[in-house]
């Protein structure tokens, strides 16, 4: 029995338009494959404007029924447009309906509190999924498919931080074997809301933004699915965003770790643990185009393929600030890197990237831009005595700094592509204050001023990644 699971993004489920051709992908695939499993993304917006209504429940209560009416006729209109029989369209809005009062209700507690508590934050932010599950079920059973929208809550179990849950797989899967499985074995269409999950005591969590493609390798795993296909709004994984990079091109092959590299270092395309739950079996991964749906897409597997040393693809992370600790002190001190970090972890940061000078004289960082004077607080705290004693002369940021990443397999074995990375910015004259090279051996990442960075990733992308 061969198993597809599918996402659909945001801008795929956009409007009526791309909806028709997410269902047509679904009657095209339902034929060739035993079992379909589909997971929905929001409609594109609606996530951002439910997160602006906690904002507003607080503020000005008054909007929170004008979002609401946006967000039915969004849905609504949709459904007008695709659904002839008037049974399934009543049903369709009365269902909708009954989701947006789960909306409004926990709006009106947000705004009796004064404040939106994360656990609230998290059923508000997942009201999208939950309706435009229904809408994309709804439109495949007017196709004659058989299909009903599932709420994930039932499925992904999570821990409770809330905002940035991460799955049980173990009772994950039990959930999937008791809620999912049987849909799929009755040859039923299973569309179920991704970017949501729930605690084992049922409390709705969310896996963070731009989660529902972790949502589909979760239950994609539970079911042992043969191959995962993302369907976006881009031909596939680029060789760099293209808002950015006019000339990006698609990348015909990954390796999981290059993806991995490329979605953590700000490649939006894919969220930075969709690979994770593939893994242990070496399930494959397609990125595809909604819009052109014949072209093939982006593969994405477990092994690296294309030249060694090539560098495929280079992206950009922006707003943060690069922390550096410094004096001629430090050299040799055991520790000094050890308590550096255990401050930073006391102030509740993660790092993104780390280099060391060669001379040991200094630590640099890199953290989000809001964290930094937090941090800088947390180390002078821990340091008081080396900064007393002159053996760490300052604590200091470069803030606006972005971080840019070059990305392909076997960049650490082959010489010469960091000369030519180096090389070709000295050139356009962008000054790098750091450099480190990724754990997982495929990034190279720099550090450089933000005014840099859409030069840095242009300059990048036409010498060296073009040029593989
Ligand atoms: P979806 O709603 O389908 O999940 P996203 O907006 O989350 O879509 O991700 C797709 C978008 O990611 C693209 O429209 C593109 O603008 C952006 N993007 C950034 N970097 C890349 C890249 N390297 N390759 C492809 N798309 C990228
Ligand atoms: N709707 C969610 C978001 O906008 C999840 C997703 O689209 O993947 O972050
Ligand atoms: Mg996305």
């Amino acid at each position: 029995m061969k198993k597809l699971t599918m996402k659909f993004g945001g801008t795929s489920l956009g409007d009526a338009q791309a909806i028709s051709r997410a269902a047509d992908i679904c009657t095209r695939e339902q034929t060739s494959w035993g079992w379909l499993l589909v997971i929905a993304s929001a409609m594109s917006g609606i996530t951002d404007l439910l997160l602006e209504s906690t904002q507003a429940a607080i503020q000005n209560y008054a909007v929170i029924r004008s979002i609401r009416t946006e967000i039915f006729r969004r849905h609504a209109e949709v459904g007008e447009q695709l659904i002839q029989s008037p049974d399934r369209r009543s049903v369709l809005l009365s269902d909708l309906a009954a989701v947006l009062d789960v909306f409004e209700r926990s709006c009106e507690e947000i705004s009796q509190r004064g404040e939106a508590e994360a656990a609230l934050l998290d059923i508000v932010a997942s009201i999208g999924e939950r309706c435009s599950a229904r809408l994309l079920a709804a439109v495949l059973q007017e196709r004659d498919l058989p299909s009903m929208a599932l709420e994930a809550s039932q499925l992904i179990v999570t821990d409770n931080r809330f905002q940035n849950a991460a799955p049980n797989m173990q009772l994950t899967e039990k959930r999937v074997r008791g809620n999912l499985l049987p849909i799929l074995e009755r040859g039923i269409i299973p569309v179920v809301t991704g970017f949501m999950g729930a605690t084992f005591d049922g409390e709705i969590t969310t896996l963070g933004r731009g989660g529902s493609d972790f949502s589909a390798s979760i239950l994609g795993a539970c079911i042992e699915t043969d191959e995962l296909w993302i369907w976006t709004d881009v031909d596939g994984v680029l060789t760099a965003d293209p808002a950015i990079v006019a000339n990006a091109q698609v990348i015909e092959k990954l390796s999981y770790k290059e993806v991995s590299e490329l979605a953590y270092f700000g490649a939006k395309v894919l969220h930075p643990k969709t690979i994770q739950p593939l893994v242990e079996r070496g399930t494959r991964i397609w990125v595809r185009n909604t819009f052109e749906a014949d072209r093939p897409g982006t593969c994405i597997g477990p092994r690296p393929n294309g030249k060694t040393g090539s560098i495929k693809a280079v992206t950009a992370i922006r707003e943060l600030s690069m922390v550096t600790v410094e004096g001629r002190g430090m050299i040799g001190v055991p520790g000094v890197a050890a308590r550096t970090f255990a401050a930073v972890a006391s102030a509740g940061v993660s790092v993104l990237m780390i280099s060391q000078a060669s001379s040991e004289q200094s630590i640099s960082f890199v953290v989000p831009n809001e964290t930094a004077k937090r941090v800088i607080a947390a180390i002078e705290e821990e340091m008081q005595r080396e900064l007393a004693r002159r053996d760490i002369d300052s604590v200091w940021s470069i803030d606006e700094a972005v971080v840019v990443t070059a990305v392909g397999a076997g960049l650490r074995d082959t010489p010469g592509v960091a000369a030519r990375i180096f090389g070709s910015l000295g050139r356009a004259n962008i000054n790098v204050y750091a450099i480190a090279q990724g754990s997982s051996e495929c990034g190279l990442s720099l550090v450089v001023a933000s005014e840099n960075a859409q030069a840095a990733v242009q300059t990048i992308h036409d010498a060296v990644v073009m040029d593989a």
